[in-house]
Parts: C-alpha cells; sequence; structure tokens
C-alpha cells in the first residue's frame, strides 16, 4: 500500500556507509566513468510506485557508486581534501534527524545559541581577537562556503560605502575590489555578483605585495574609482601561500577599505601555536573566514566567518517578515526588545541547517589538543613526501612548503616541454586509479599538488603514492626524445 510518509529510522543502513568505508581503497581514486553514463543506467521517468531502499541501495552499488570519485580515499591528494569524521558524521545525522530550520532564534533556539557558543570556541582557539567574538564586540555565523562569507561581506561593504557616497546605487560602478593573482576565483565570483570591479594580479611569490595594491588603489583614486575591498589569503590554492596580512591591514585601515581574510584551508593549522603567526595582523581586518569542511574534520558543508561589525552584516542583508517575527510564546518579547540573534540575517538564504552541531561534535570529540594532533599529522606526512621528492634529482619542489600541500614537477629537459611532461606524469597517476592529484599553473610553470589530509591518509599511503609517481615518471622519461 503508499503509504504519506514514513519515518522507519531502523530501516537506515548505515553499515550500508561503513561498508564503503571499509572498501573505500578498492575503488579507483578518480572515476572512470564517461559523460552521460548514468542516464543510459536509470530509468528517464521517476518511478510510478515506491521502491525498495534495497532496491534503491543496489542502485547506489550499481550506478552512483562508479560516479564518484572517491573524496574520503586515503588515496585522495587533490584540490584541498575535505575531511570526514566519524563526530562529524554524529552531528551530520544529528542534524538531518532533527531536520529543523533556525531561520531565526525562535525558529530553534538552541540552533542560534549552540552556533554562536561554538563560534566563540573556534576563534578563541584561533586566537581571535575579542573584536570577533561574541563575548567581545563581534560575532560569528556558519555558512556553507567561502563563497558566500565573500558575497556577503561585499554585500555589507558595498552598502556601506554607498551610503556614505550618496547618491543610491549609481555609484555601483566606481566600487573596487583588489586581490592577488592566486586569489580562490570565489572572490572574483562573488565581486561579480555584488557588482564591484576586481582588480588582481599583484603578487610577488605567490603572495600579494602591499607595494603594488597601494599603488593601485592610488591610481584607482586618481581616476575616480572608490576602493571598497581587499581580500587578503592565509593558504592559496594553489601554492598555499599567505598574504601578509598586517602590512595589507595598514593600508586597508589607511584607505578605508574592508579587509577580509580568506583561511579557506589554512585557517584550521592556525590553531596550532607553531602557524598561528600566519593570522598576525587579523585585528586590522573586518571579517575573517575558514572552512572547517577541508581541515577540520567536519563533514561537508562547514564555513566560519567572523565579522567585527555584526551590524553591517544585518544592514545588508536582514528581511522583516511578519511569519519570521521573532516572538517567543514564553515571555511574549520581539527581537527587538530581547537580544537573540536572527542569524538568517547574517547570510544568503533564510532557510538554514543546524550546522553547529557537527562542528560542536567535532570539537568535543577531538578537543583542542586532538585537533592540533591532526593538523601536525597532515603536515609532518607532506614533510615526508617532500623530503621524497626532494631527494630524486628528476624532480623539483616548485614552491616552499608552509602546511600539508606539496608542489612539485618532474623537470623538464627543455623548458617549453615542463607543461606537457606533467600533465602526462598527472593523467598517468590519476589514470591509474590508485591516487588522484590536481595541478595548479604557477607564473606560467604547470606544477602538480599533492595536498595531504584525507582522515583516513597515512605514512603508508604517501610511500605508495610517491612509488606510484616514481613508477610513471620512469615510464614518461624513457619515452622521451633525446
Ligand atoms: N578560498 C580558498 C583559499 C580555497 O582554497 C577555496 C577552495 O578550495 C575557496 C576559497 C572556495 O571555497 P568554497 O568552495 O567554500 O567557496
Amino acid at each position: 500500500p503508499i503509504v504519506k510518509s514514513s519515518l522507519a529510522l531502523n530501516l537506515l543502513r548505515i553499515d550500508f556507509i561503513a561498508d564503503y568505508y571499509k572498501n573505500i581503497e578498492k575503488h579507483p581514486v578518480q572515476s572512470k566513468v564517461e559523460p552521460g553514463y548514468l542516464s543510459a543506467r536509470l530509468p528517464n521517468t521517476a518511478p510510478h510506485s515506491p521502491e525498495s531502499l534495497d532496491d534503491i541501495l543496489k542502485d547506489v552499488t550499481d550506478c552512483i557508486l562508479p560516479g564518484l570519485t572517491h573524496w574520503q580515499s586515503p588515496n585522495f591528494f587533490g584540490y584541498f581534501q575535505a575531511n570526514a569524521s566519524t563526530a562529524g558524521f554524529l552531528g551530520e545525522m544529528l542534524c538531518s534527524g532533527f531536520n529543523v530550520v533556525g531561520f531565526n532564534w525562535l525558529a530553534s533556539p538552541v540552533a542560534t545559541e549552540l552556533e554562536s557558543i561554538v563560534m566563540d570556541w573556534m576563534g578563541k582557539m584561533l586566537k581571535l581577537p575579542s573584536s570577533f567574538l561574541f563575548s567581545g564586540t563581534g560575532g560569528g555565523v556558519l555558512h556553507g562556503s567561502t563563497c558566500e562569507s565573500l558575497v556577503c561581506t561585499l554585500a555589507a561593504a558595498r552598502d556601506k560605502a554607498l551610503e556614505k557616497l550618496g547618491g543610491g546605487f549609481d555609484n555601483i560602478t566606481k566600487l573596487v575590489v583588489y586581490a592577488s593573482d592566486q586569489t580562490h576565483f570565489a572572490l572574483q565570483k562573488s565581486a561579480k555578483l555584488i557588482a564591484a570591479l576586481t582588480r588582481t594580479s599583484f603578487s610577488t611569490e605567490f603572495s600579494l605585495s602591499p607595494d603594488t595594491v597601494r599603488a593601485a588603489i592610488e591610481d584607482d583614486i586618481k581616476s575616480g574609482h572608490v576602493p571598497l575591498y581587499l581580500c587578503a589569503t592565509v593558504g592559496t590554492t594553489g601554492a598555499g601561500a599567505v598574504d601578509p596580512i598586517e602590512e595589507l591591514g595598514k593600508i586597508a585601515n589607511e584607505y578605508k577599505l574592508w579587509l577580509h581574510i580568506d583561511a579557506a584551508y589554512a585557517g584550521s593549522a592556525c590553531i596550532c601555536p607553531e602557524y598561528r603567526h600566519y593570522l598576525n595582523g587579523v585585528e586590522l581586518a573586518d571579517s575573517i573566514s575558514l572552512n572547517p569542511h577541508k581541515w577540520f574534520l567536519t563533514n561537508m558543508d562547514c564555513g566560519c566567518l567572523w565579522v567585527k561589525h555584526p551590524r553591517f552584516l544585518v544592514d545588508s542583508l536582514s528581511t522583516k517578515s511578519d511569519i519570521m517575527r521573532n516572538r517567543s510564546p514564553a515571555s511574549n518579547t520581539s527581537t527587538n526588545a530581547a537580544p537573540v540573534i536572527d542569524y538568517k540575517d547574517w547570510q544568503i538564504a533564510l532557510s538554514r541547517r543546524f550546522k553547529a552541531l557537527k562542528l560542536w561534535t567535532v570539537i568535543r570529540k577531538h578537543g583542542y589538543s586532538g585537533l592540533m594532533y591532526h593538523i601536525r599529522s597532515d603536515v609532518s606526512m607532506a614533510k615526508r613526501f617532500e623530503a621524497m621528492v626532494a631527494k630524486d634529482e628528476r624532480f623539483e619542489i616548485v614552491v616552499p612548503r608552509k602546511f600539508a600541500l606539496v608542489c612539485f614537477r618532474l623537470k623538464p629537459k627543455r623548458e617549453s616541454e615542463g607543461s606537457e611532461l606533467n600533465r602526462k606524469l598527472v593523467d598517468a597517476l590519476n589514470g591509474s586509479g590508485r591516487a588522484f592529484l590536481t595541478q595548479a599553473m604557477l607564473g606560467g610553470v604547470y606544477v602538480i599538488r599533492c595536498s595531504i589530509g584525507t582522515t583516513l591518509t597515512q605514512d603508508r599511503h604517501v610511500d605508495d603514492l610517491w612509488k606510484l609517481i616514481q613508477e610513471k615518471a620512469d615510464r614518461l622519461l624513457s619515452l622521451q626524445e633525446p
């Protein structure tokens, strides 16, 4: 019989996921399917009658798994990892299980209150100044991505600047955003969405040069533009480089630009005292973001944003609606009367998941010490890999390593052949199914990125990766013309 709905949780097949993890190394890390493979395997109309969970899971095995690139494989070294954990799973399951929509405080008080508490916990582990914490004068919010944090802070900066300029949106085409050519393209996309011009390409040695930023700002002011926003990165995507926050902060403050720090990847490492110096100068910034779903054991998706002046975000993003009026049944007080946060006014969407649960479970399960251990063990595996590469004269490390990303390449006989040679090496590695790595162009040089940090990766996987690289390199070099 067709039933309206069912919540038979005992049918949930957690063992299916457990088996997936048990066997994860048996899958080729990079999916081998061709585009469009799925339409040949699935019907082209929705089923008319209900189907059993067993039938659905059989199709997950037969049709879905082959199309996965296995991000949780210990042999995944591409992009920046998205590391999952048992505690992250628990938090994510609780979030799905409760399935509340915490757009304002009343819609689920604990969703708001846990988020504020966890954002302060995170901020304190990072030794952020109290100006970014609720216990000080600022505050934090969980977004789904860095891109969202960039759009929201850009909108806040834009509206503040336009108000100061007067004349409404007429001045919007004058606004300029500054970043290095190594800044993640999330910044370009976000600037496009809020309609500001972006100036890039000021990097030297892959980090943003304060002198060139200052010169660009001066030029723009002379030509009637309005410098709006400067994005500095701690741990760039291509090279893992760090922009000089303190010097950039002074420039931003002098010219009254909003300074945002994008620490999406490497921010997590800054909980360790030995990496915290990369955030020196953060007190000069207006906002800072990082993604716990990259390197903080928190399952997708989870992005932290802290702002010094929550009011600017709220001024820009708040909406008034009778339906969402925040009236507490107990006290009959409204948002205006009680100092509660309505996180819908700190983000793009109105609806929101109870993401704080998973960050809370992760922090509690591992503790500050366990989280530092997690970062340090990934860095130590990266050092191990780097040392093996450096010892082999056929290879070179292209960028000094700061975190757990190693950028290297096979030295070409002729420089003009460097990109092709290394592209072939990446293709051979990924085609083997035994590892997955990605590449970047750094200053016109094609480099192979080895990002170490999936939760299951151990020394033996790093050693196997290096053996595989050597094996594929031997073959490629033997085919090269003398
Ligand atoms: N910033 C940096 C430095 C990144 O490395 C990335 C992704 O790898 C992003 C931003 C984009 O993050 P998101 O996908 O969360 O928008």
